[in-house]
């Protein structure tokens, strides 16, 4: 085995569940009370703007209401302190990685706190509701949408993300169904690479049988255990 240097962390809904923000697929597969495809993809978009722009400004709203917890702390830490390589992905929208400290941060499914103009494709930081049709400050087009990467659209960084694979040793998934690609697919690069991986999630996922090792319970005590031992 090869000493752990460089490390890519996945996080998905579960890490900030705990927080008291809801998992995607929540009691009868919707995301807070609406099905996925009404609120998460271009279609639905183009179709009900109102009500998309909504949604997003209530899960945008709801971040003043909820804290990082102990995963979000002990990724924050280990990225302060881990000499080598660190890379957090996550598929979360929320802020709370970069509230608890994490630096060493990509955004794959983009985020709340952000806009983007349909227009002439520039994001820019925003907080507050989003009425459709609002103006974009770089080109003044009315087209500022949420900065969220629906089904269907190209998540964010692939290369960067990919690039940081191909460097790991470590590969570990947190809190994510591995149900959306393309993330739900890193751990199969990561094994075709011949790098370590390790899932901590509270039910077996649909990728479990895929890690190396795989730890079930809360991140909020899996993953400060977890930490402790990198960090030694
Ligand atoms: P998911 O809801 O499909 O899966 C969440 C996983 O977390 C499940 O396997 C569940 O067993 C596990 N889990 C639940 N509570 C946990 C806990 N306390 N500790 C550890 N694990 C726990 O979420 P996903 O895989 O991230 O995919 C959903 C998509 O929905 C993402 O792309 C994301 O953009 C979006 N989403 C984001 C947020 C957010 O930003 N917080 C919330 C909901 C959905
Ligand atoms: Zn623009």
């Amino acid at each position: 085995m090869t000493p752990i240097r460089n490390i890519v962390i996945l996080t998905g809904a579960g890490v900030s569940a705990e927080s008291g923000i809801a998992t995607f697929r929540g009691p009868g597969g919707l995301w807070e009370g609406h099905r996925v495809e009404d609120v998460c993809t271009p279609q639905a978009l183009r179709r009900d703007p109102e009500l998309v722009h909504r949604f997003y400004d209530e899960r945008r709203a709801k971040l003043a209401e909820v804290e990082p917890n102990a995963a979000h702390r002990a990724l924050a830490r280990l990225d302060a302190e881990w000499a080598g390589e660190l890379l957090l992905v996550t598929q979360n929208v929320d802020d709370l990685h970069e509230r608890a400290g994490s630096k060493r941060l990509i955004h794959m499914h983009g985020e709340l706190k952000s806009a983007l103009c349909a227009e002439c494709g520039k994001r820019a930081p925003h907080e507050g509701s989003l009425p459709p049709g609002s103006a974009c400050p770089t080109c003044a087009s009315p087209a500022l949408r949420p900065d969220i990467v629906f089904f269907g659209e190209m998540p964010y960084a692939m290369h960067v993300i990919e690039r940081a694979l191909e460097q790991a040793d470590l590969f570990v998934s947190i809190g994510t169904s591995g149900a959306v690609y393309p993330a739900a697919g890193f751990v199969h690069s990561a094994r075709r690479m011949g790098i370590a991986t390790l899932e901590m999630n509270l039910d077996p996922s649909e990728g479990s049988m895929m890690f190396d090792d795989s730890r079930r319970g809360p991140a909020g005590e899996r993953v400060p255990e977890w930490v402790d031992e990198m960090l030694g």
